[in-house]
């Protein structure tokens, strides 16, 4: 027995589905402690979306040590943090036209979305907020109660008087629009939905299964939000900063939200930090009201800082476009070349998932891979969609190397079942 099954929690997870120790790591690939290399195509769930150790920040962050730069400040003033909200000012607010005070919450996810929920409710004065099926906010208590996969929830740690879920786009076919739903619950004092302070959404659903929502649903949402008086809150921590080809994934379909919950690759090198951006008319904060310890990671600034030069040009949105392409064009073919495992693909930008007829043939094809050398997850409500989340700036080999890895690890999974097959009818 190792010592992370004989000390580490029983509520460790990743390590589970890649026991392997891991040593080294660069742009795509990580390497272990017997040698081996891993193509990642999980990228830290999305907080690796310039790869790991991307040597410009690598320096930045070397140089700022070695200069005896302040690591640890609260959220006092820091040259480091200066320069971070003087270039997301430049770089991402000036040109998009938005107007956002930045919040700086602590570090995780979560973090951030509970500050959301927080200041949603102070500024409107309700307590009820709206969330979607399959959404997935984080697991600490005010985030989880907007969480809505049964795994992570209980009865006995929330109360889930305070959440509202609402079909989310799809969810009831293709042909079903859950936004005229969601107007009905909304605006019909007698549906029993209380009037939300906010609505809370993912532009895609990354956890819960790579639901995307469509540009005409999520405007419709944005205008009941509008018409009704609630705040809209996207939770880009998965799919922003690039996941998407734009730096937030809700650009395409023309949306300001009233909050803007970012973490994951927002310090481009995986460093913990999370930011909760907010229409300057609703920061309504007293100084103070809420605060924490780590809420100025200036490492996490400094990479965030460098991090932005991939937004003054294009290159990455034209990357995202490149290898999104790629990836689409080899997940088409494995579902002609293997119509018993995957269902149907779907996804946008650099973000896909395969449904998989079956769990657990999904779960066999991801640990086969992994015993290939590709680090790849599963995702949705059963664990039967194989996300796909490479690092946004994986070069076009290494990634047809991935996919080479899959291909061989789902040839391998239909040889054994139909083995199998063969065995049962004997
Ligand atoms: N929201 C979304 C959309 C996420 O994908 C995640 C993390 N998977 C979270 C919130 C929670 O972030 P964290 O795990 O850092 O708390």
């Amino acid at each position: 027995m190792n010592i992370f099954q004989r000390r580490e929690s029983e509520v460790r997870s990743y390590i589970r589905s890649f026991p392997v120790l891991f040593e080294k790591a660069r742009g795509a690939t990580l390497i272990d402690r017997e040698g081996q290399e891993y193509i990642d195509f999980f990228a830290g769930a999305g907080a690796l979306n310039y790869g790991h150790n991307p040597e410009a920040m690598k320096q930045a962050l070397i140089r700022y040590l070695q200069e005896d730069g302040v690591a640890h400040s609260l959220d006092m003033a820091t040259e480091a943090k200066e320069r971070f909200l003087e270039r997301f000012e430049q770089v991402i607010l000036k040109p998009r036209g938005l107007d956002y005070k930045v919040q700086f919450t602590g570090p995780t996810g979560a973090n951030a979305v509970e500050a959301a929920l927080k200041l949603a409710r102070r500024v409107k004065g309700r307590r009820n907020v709206i969330a979607f099926t399959n959404a997935y906010h984080g697991l600490s208590m005010g985030a989880l109660a907007t969480t809505a996969n049964s795994h992570y929830r209980n009865e006995a740690w929330i109360q889930r008087q305070d959440v509202s879920f609402v079909p989310y786009d799809g969810y009831l076919g293709a042909d079903v629009d859950t936004a005229v739903l969601l107007r009905k619950l909304i605006t019909d004092r007698s549906s029993g939905v209380d009037l939300p302070a906010a609505i809370i959404l993912e532009t895609v659903q990354a956890e819960g299964g790579v639901n995307i929502a469509s540009r005409r649903w999520l405007q419709t949402v944005a205008e009941i939000c509008r018409e009704n008086d609630i705040l809209l809150i996207v939770d880009d921590i998965q799919v922003g900063c690039g996941r998407t080809g734009t730096f937030f994934s809700f650009e395409s379909a023309g949306l300001k939200p009233d909050l803007v919950v970012l973490s994951k690759s927002i310090s481009g090198y995986g460093l913990p930090m999370s930011l909760l951006l907010i229409r300057t008319e609703h920061d309504q904060w007293k100084p103070g009201e809420h605060t924490g310890t780590f809420r100025g990671n200036n490492l996490g600034f400094v990479a965030a800082a460098e991090a932005l030069r991939h937004w003054e040009t294009t290159e990455l949105t034209a990357q995202v476009a490149a290898r999104g392409q790629q990836l689409v064009t080899a997940l088409q073919e494995f579902v002609r070349e293997f119509p018993g495992l995957i269902a149907k693909v779907r996804g946008t930008g650099m973000i896909w998932g395969a449904e998989f007829k079956e769990t657990a043939l999904c779960q066999a094809v991801a640990r086969q891979a992994f015993a290939r050398g590709l680090i790849i997850e599963t995702c949705g409500s059963e664990r039967n969609v194989l996300k796909f989340l490479p690092p946004l700036v994986i070069d076009a080999a290494t990634l047809a190397l991935g996919l080479d890895r899959l291909r061989e690890a789902m040839r391998d999974v239909v040889k054994r079942e139909t083995a199998a097959q063969v065995a049962r009818s004997v």
